[in-house]
C-alpha cells in the first residue's frame, strides 16, 4: 500500500460515544485537503466500553482507517506513540477524540507549514469552553512553572494538537524514553516550530479521561523528564537551613554565655519538625528521579499491540 500524505493520529479511551462524530468530520477535513491521499490512525487505549467494536466497524467499513487494540491502558502519551509508530504519512497530524481541537483547522495548518517551511505547527488555546475553573488554572499555572525550571523552551498552553513533518516524526520516535511528555519530547528535538492560535471547544461527549490522579502523574513525567530543578531546590534548602542553624548557635551561644537557661520544649519540637518534613519532602523528590531511573533501566517495551486492523493489518502487530 503506498504511502499517504496525511496521517491523522487519534489515541482513545472510552470514547464510543464520540467515534462516529470524529470519524465523519475528520474524514471531511482531510479529503478536503488531501483528496483520497490519508490515513486516520485510531488507538484505543484499553478502554473499557465499546470504543473497540466501534473502531473496528470503522475499519471494515472505511479503507483509510487503520485501527490499533492496545492490550490494555497505557495511558495517553503511550497510546499517542503507538500510533505515531505504526502511521506511514508525510505529514502528521496529532489530534484528541473528543473533538476539543477542531479537525477542519488542518488545512490552515498545512498552509501555515508550507508557507512558514516549518517541520512542526503547534496550536496553542486561545480560550478553553467548557473545562471548569480548576483545570484551566492548573493547567495554566502548570505551564508556566514548567516553563520556569525547565531549559528546552517547552510552548505555553499548547497540548498534544500539532502538525508534523516525517523527518520531525522521526527525530521524535527516536527518543527512547518511558515516561513520555510528548509536547516537550517535541519542543527538545528543535526544527522550525510556529504557533497557531485557536479556540478550544467544548468536550462532545463523555466525562475528561485525565482525573487528578492522571493529571499528577502528567505533570510529574513533565518535570522530572525535563528539569533537574527540584534537585537544586534540595541544595538551596540546605544552604539556607545551614545558615538558619548558625544564628540559632550563636542565639544558644549567647544565653549560655550570659548565664540564662533557654526554654527548650517549644524551640525543639520546632526544629524537629521543620527538618524532619523538608527532609522528607526532599527525600520524595530524589524518589521521583530514582523511580524514574529504576522504570527506564527496565527497558520493556513502551505498549503491547493486541489487534490491528484496517489498513496494515498486514503487518506484524508488534511492541516499540
Ligand atoms: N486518552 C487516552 N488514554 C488515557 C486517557 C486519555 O488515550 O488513559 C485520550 C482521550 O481519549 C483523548 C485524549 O487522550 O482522546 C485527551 O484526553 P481528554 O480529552 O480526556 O483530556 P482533556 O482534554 O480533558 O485534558
Ligand atoms: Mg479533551
Amino acid at each position: 500500500m503506498s504511502k499517504p500524505y496525511l496521517s491523522i493520529v487519534i489515541p482513545c479511551y472510552n470514547e464510543e460515544g464520540c467515534l462516529g462524530e470524529l470519524h465523519r468530520r475528520v474524514s471531511a477535513a482531510a479529503s478536503a485537503v488531501a483528496g483520497e491521499n490519508y490515513e486516520i490512525v485510531l488507538v484505543n487505549d484499553g478502554s473499557r466500553d465499546e470504543s473497540w467494536k466501534v473502531m473496528e466497524k470503522l475499519a471494515a467499513q472505511d479503507p483509510k482507517v487503520l485501527a490499533i487494540n492496545l492490550s490494555r491502558n497505557h495511558g495517553h502519551q503511550l497510546a499517542l506513540t503507538a500510533g505515531l509508530d505504526l502511521c506511514s504519512g508525510a505529514r502528521i497530524l496529532i489530534i484528541d477524540a473528543d473533538l476539543q481541537d477542531p479537525p477542519e483547522l488542518i488545512g490552515e495548518m498545512l498552509e501555515t507549514m508550507r508557507a512558514e517551511q516549518a517541520d512542526i505547527v503547534y496550536a496553542v488555546r486561545r480560550k478553553r469552553a467548557g473545562e471548569t475553573f480548576f483545570k484551566k488554572a492548573t493547567a495554566a499555572l502548570f505551564y508556566r512553572a514548567l516553563s520556569r525550571v525547565t531549559d528546552t523552551p517547552i510552548p505555553l498552553d499548547a497540548g498534544d494538537f500539532r502538525l508534523m513533518s516525517r523527518r520531525a516524526l522521526d527525530a521524535l520516535l527516536a527518543l527512547p524514553e518511558q515516561a513520555r511528555f510528548v509536547r516537550g519530547m517535541v519542543a527538545w528535538i528543535g526544527f522550525r516550530q510556529v504557533p497557531f492560535c485557536y479556540d478550544r471547544a467544548e468536550r462532545l461527549a463523555g466525562e475528561t479521561k485525565y482525573p487528578l490522579a492522571k493529571m499528577m502523574r502528567f505533570a510529574l513525567d513533565a518535570i522530572t523528564g525535563f528539569s533537574t530543578a527540584p534537585l537544586r531546590f534540595a541544595s538551596y534548602v540546605g544552604l539556607g537551613l545551614a545558615a538558619a542553624s548558625l544564628l540559632i548557635i550563636l542565639y544558644v551561644a549567647y544565653g549560655w554565655l550570659s548565664g540564662r537557661a533557654i526554654e527548650g520544649w517549644t524551640s525543639l519540637m520546632l526544629v524537629v519538625v521543620t527538618l524532619g518534613s523538608v527532609q522528607m519532602f526532599v527525600l520524595g523528590m530524589i524518589g521521583e528521579y530514582i523511580g524514574r531511573l529504576y522504570v527506564e533501566s527496565k527497558r520493556r517495551p513502551l505498549y503491547i499491540v493486541a489487534d490491528i486492523v484496517g489498513r496494515a493489518s498486514g503487518r506484524a502487530a508488534l511492541g516499540h
